[in-house]
């Protein structure tokens, strides 16, 4: 089977990797092929930190490589956090803190459009590729529900009257955004004539 590294040691991110790509593919972690390096995301786009990634992998490791990147576009804030998601509330953040500033800076603000983002580049055979997954919805008011991760308790997607967080992963993993960018990478590995 082919073999294919997720540049990612994220359990979460690996199962749902492993679980759409469905045995097509031999999905690798990092810590599978030693790579212990702390990959730097300097770029100002998700897709160009996914590629960052993924070409590290190829060039040091020769193996072919997937890598994601995620973002939450606020629209009233011109798309922040956009890629500095992660760090949004500075140095030493936190999901809490992340979501603390986020709604205190959508404090009076009657536009509270949002997306989830994610960008998957593949490195396959000396070509790259991008892949893309969005979900849109609002940012709440105030924040609700424990399951998930980061900005989850304050994000609820249009299709429904919850948050993701209140939602849960199982309704989650089927529409979210990373779901929708793998979706798309399954398909386009699917499609490769061997
Ligand atoms: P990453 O690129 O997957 O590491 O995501 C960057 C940041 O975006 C994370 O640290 C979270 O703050 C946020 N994020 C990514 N995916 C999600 C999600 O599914 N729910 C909530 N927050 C997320």
């Amino acid at each position: 089977m082919r073999k294919l590294v997720f540049a990612t040691n994220n359990k979460h991110k690996l199962e749902e990797a492993r679980k759409i790509l469905n045995g097509s593919v031999e999905v690798l972690s990092l810590a599978d092929i030693d790579c212990n390096a702390d990959i730097p995301e300097t770029a100002d786009t998700l897709e160009g930190n996914a590629l960052i990634k993924a070409r590290y992998v190829k060039e040091h490791f020769g193996y072919d490589c997937f890598a994601d990147d995620t973002g939450l576009m606020v629209d009233a804030l011109d798309g922040a956090p956009g890629v500095y998601s992660a760090r949004y509330a500075g140095e030493d953040c936190n999901s809490q803190k992340n979501m603390d500033k986020l709604l205190v800076e959508l404090e009076g603000v009657d536009n509270r459009r949002a997306a989830f983002v994610t960008c998957i580049a593949l490195s396959l055979r000396g070509g790259e590729h991008i892949f893309k997954g969005e979900i849109a919805g609002i940012i709440t008011e105030t924040a609700k529900g424990d399951a998930g991760f980061g900005y989850d308790p304050i994000f609820k997607p249009f299709e429904y009257d919850k948050t993701f967080a209140e939602l849960g992963d199982d309704i989650k993993n089927k529409i979210s955004h990373r779901a929708r960018a793998m979706e798309q990478l399954a398909k386009f590995l699917n499609n490769l004539i061997d």
